[in-house]
């Protein structure tokens, strides 16, 4: 049997809209071509960015593939592909999308060798959500530096990039204030290294953080919410602090006018993807070695708090949209 006749589960989208618009096709693979590889998926990591390109909010050309984090084993190799082998065990965080899927062929740029400790699961879970949190607390530094010690507001703080992110700078020595819709969110945020946290669906968490920081506010905030949160954010950061907005889980962020930057404190504003992060092969492995040893020995461990078959993805960006979920799903081909 030549492998385009295997049988490939896969989901895309004719057409953007709710999770309904989510459905189980057949996508035949061929061979890679140079610097390609075929993957066959052990497991596969959701992420939010999936629900932006579902609906529409990144936009993008139809039928469309989705997902964008994946671990399993190589079973094919293209020419000029020289950092990886049949039979390797892999994991990967790459734009485009398609990861939703048992087999696919794409570039092998992005995709890395999996150290023997880690299982596909975890890497599945940890490779887009790590590699986030790696490039912000470790490459996206306000102008004054980030010591230990020093105040950082993370929004979010119980989900799958946030649970990673407070580990991640409990082990840099940071005072990383959380903000988590719920009691529990919140006490799973402190239970991951968060020095604070706060529930933001219910305090005043603005006042909170300038109590927590004795009226000083933070160096940076990480702000994956948006257009809830992004005001408040900005009042919350010292003067010179840096506000690093990546997301837009309650919505997109209205227009800002530069001035307001100075009224606030003369502050720094970023809007980075992983994607600039993960240009060359060299950067992606280095950032990806980083990530690698925090969870080798512990320092982040990650958590899988919901488990969905790809055939029951709809039912996955359901929960995720709802903010019921905590910690990183995974999606079993
Ligand atoms: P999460 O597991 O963090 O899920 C999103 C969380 O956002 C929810 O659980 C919820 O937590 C919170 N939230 C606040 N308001 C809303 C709302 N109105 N609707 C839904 N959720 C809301 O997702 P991920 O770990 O996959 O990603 C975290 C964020 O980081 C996302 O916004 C994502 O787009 C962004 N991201 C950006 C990247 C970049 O490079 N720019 C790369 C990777 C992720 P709670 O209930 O506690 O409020």
């Amino acid at each position: 049997m030549t492998p385009s006749a295997l049988s490939n589960p896969a989901v895309r989208i004719r057409a953007h809209g709710g999770p309904e618009v989510l459905e189980l096709h057949d996508a035949p693979v061929g061979e890679p071509g140079p610097g390609q590889l075929r993957i066959r998926h052990a497991a596969i990591g959701l992420n939010f960015i999936d629900v932006y390109q579902r609906t529409g909010l990144y936009p993008g050309e139809l039928p469309r593939a989705l997902g964008m984090e994946g671990a399993g084993v190589v079973e094919a190799i293209g020419a000029g592909v020289t950092h990886l082998a049949v039979g390797d065990r892999v994991a990967y965080a790459a734009n485009p999308p398609g990861s939703y899927c048992l087999r696919r062929v794409m570039p092998a740029e992005h995709v890395c060798r999996l150290p023997e400790g880690i299982a596909f699961d975890t890497a599945a879970a940890m490779m887009l959500k790590g590699l986030t949190a790696q490039y912000l607390l470790r490459r996206t530094r306000p102008v004054e530096g980030l010591e230990a010690g020093d105040f950082v507001l993370w929004h979010a703080a119980a989900g799958g990039v946030g649970l990673i992110a407070c580990q991640w700078a409990r082990a840099l020595g940071l005072q990383l204030i959380g903000t988590a819709g719920s009691a529990e969110k919140c006490a799973l945020a402190l239970a991951h290294g968060a020095a604070h946290a706060i529930d933001y669906r219910r305090e005043d968490w603005v006042a909170r953080v300038r109590e927590i920081t004795g009226g000083q506010g933070v160096k940076v905030v990480y702000d994956s919410v948006g257009k809830d949160t992004f005001e408040g954010s900005l009042d919350v950061l010292r003067p010179f602090g840096l506000m690093a907005s990546f997301g837009n889980a309650s919505g997109p962020v209205p227009p800002v006018a530069p001035g307001v930057l100075a009224a606030k404190g003369s502050l720094y504003l970023t809007r980075q993807t992983l994607f600039t992060h993960l240009r060359d092969r060299a950067t992606t492995q280095a950032m990806a070695d980083e990530l690698f040893a925090v969870v080798a020995d512990g320092r982040v461990k990650i958590r899988i708090d919901q488990r969905h078959a790809l055939a029951d993805v709809a039912d996955a960006h359901r929960a995720l949209e709802a903010r019921a979920t905590t910690g990183s799903s995974v999606l079993r081909p």
